[in-house]
């Protein structure tokens, strides 16, 4: 089901004669109002009349994380404070975290690109909502929440945590739809096999899945041991949380709301903007919001944009999904590596559950590539040539994949420690 016609299937043209209209508004808006934004594009030479076509947005200087932790809390405010009615921040992933706040009107907007979210995966009024993002200061528990509302679903705010009562409510309530993030999902796909049920045959259909980095291997995981189909959910605080962008059923990379949110990707050494496909640096402007618009918000994600039609009909850009943050990317000797390139490879290896650790050491002056891995009960309790085997198997896949050496440690089955919230994969002892 399509949640707003006119916007998500607009013939581009018009979409972009739309989007030029708004951000030559926000434009004038915060060269007006906000003194950070007015300052950065007198240094350019730049005022609100420089917008004169979307070409023009390139000449814009971008905005990064650090400067919301210089203006920390309220900075970036484009309307008194007086009218913010809500605030959230970012889980700080990566340091300090992000404040945000959103007028009445904002909120509203959330509302929408979040009903259209899950509208995008076939969600309606019919849908229980197992709502399992954290709520409070994490955007994702609300904006999912005010989305299921709008959408006039039953939303259960369940937030993370305490999974046996997960399973439980999932039960009783004939729970229909589950949002949480991906790691999270297998925390309650685990739960459930150790209970003796099977999600399988619950009334379970759809998942949103997102605020981390996840693979397609992980993707058949999880639609494979809970039964459902998993579509990747994608958002950030910075430009409004959950609801900047989802995957529709075709799974061909994840619709942008682009009337509300418009997307670039540039190269993340030179700041130019790179053609559609190419992959790059993901960076956003919003187009509506009030208390906190932002220019060319650097995202540190790495993916890439495709504009061609899509089979669901709507018009919009897809962005590709996120092979991981700039900031994620390891450098082992001299070879760069994405976590999610490892995960692609461990998970096409049978037996080998979707549970690691990557362990990045410098020993003797050279990188060191360790994996910390868990097997299937089955695997572990085989004799142990089998297991010598695994970890060859594994070994060999990952040299071939990375082009470099790893030592590979197959574990007991739950061994590795499990986070509810967004999952912590990589442990760089080189940065310690
Ligand atoms: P933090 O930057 O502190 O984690 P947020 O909670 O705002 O703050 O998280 C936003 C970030 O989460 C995104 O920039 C992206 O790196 C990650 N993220 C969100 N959704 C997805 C997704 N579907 N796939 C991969 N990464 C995602
Ligand atoms: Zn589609």
């Amino acid at each position: 089901m399509i949640w707003d016609t006119v916007h998500e299937t607009m013939p581009r043209p018009e979409l972009e004669k739309l989007q030029l209209e708004r951000l030559q508004a926000k434009v004038r808006q915060v060269y007006q109002k906000v003194p950070f934004y007015r300052q950065a594009l007198q240094e350019k030479n730049l005022g609100p009349e420089s917008i004169r076509s979307l070409a023009d947005l390139a000449r814009i200087p971008f905005t990064s994380k650090q400067d919301f932790r210089d203006n920390y809390p309220f900075g970036l405010l484009a309307v008194p404070r007086e009218e913010v009615v809500r605030i959230h921040a970012s889980s700080g992933t990566t340091g300090k975290p992000v404040v945000v706040g959103y007028t009445r009107t904002d909120v509203e907007i959330w509302a929408e690109v979040m009903a259209r979210t899950l509208a995008m995966g076939g969600v309606t009024h019919d849908d229980v909502i197992q709502n399992c993002y954290g709520y409070g200061l994490f955007t994702g528990g609300l904006g999912i929440h005010y989305g299921a509302e709008r959408l006039g679903a039953t939303v259960i705010p369940a937030s993370v945590g305490n999974t046996k009562r997960q399973l439980m409510l999932m039960a009783d309530l004939n729970t229909t739809v589950l949002t949480c993030t991906p790691s999270y999902s297998l925390i309650i796909a685990e739960n459930a096999a150790e209970m003796g049920i099977d999600l399988r045959d619950t009334s379970l259909r759809v998942g949103f899945f997102g605020a981390e980095p996840w693979t397609y291997a992980m993707r058949e995981e999880i639609e494979q041991k809970l039964g459902i189909l998993a579509l990747d959910i994608y958002g950030l605080t910075e430009i409004i949380g959950p609801g900047v962008a989802q995957e529709c059923p075709h799974k061909q990379g994840m619709h942008i709301f682009e009337d509300h949110f418009l997307a670039e990707v540039i190269d993340p050494q030179t700041g130019e903007p790179l053609p559609y496909g190419e992959e790059g640096e993901l960076v956003f402007t919003t187009l509506t919001k009030e208390a906190l618009p932002v220019l060319r918000f650097r995202t540190r994600d790495i993916t890439s944009l495709n504009p061609d039609p899509c089979p669901c009909g709507r018009t919009t850009v897809r962005m590709q999904k996120v092979r991981g943050r700039t900031d994620d990317m390891l450098i082992i000797r001299g070879v760069n590596v994405f976590p999610s390139q490892i995960e692609t490879v461990l998970l096409q290896v049978e037996g080998v559950e979707p549970q690691y650790l990557i362990i990045v050491d410098r020993q003797h002056h050279l990188d060191d590539l360790e994996i910390w891995l868990e097997v299937s009960p089955e695997v572990f309790s085989d004799e142990m040539r089998g297991l010598e085997r695994l970890e060859q198997q594994v070994r060999r896949e990952l040299e071939s994949v990375l082009g470099i050496s790893a030592r590979v440690k197959l574990v007991e089955p739950r061994s590795i420690e499990r986070t509810e919230g967004k999952a912590k994969r990589v442990i760089d002892r080189r940065l310690m």
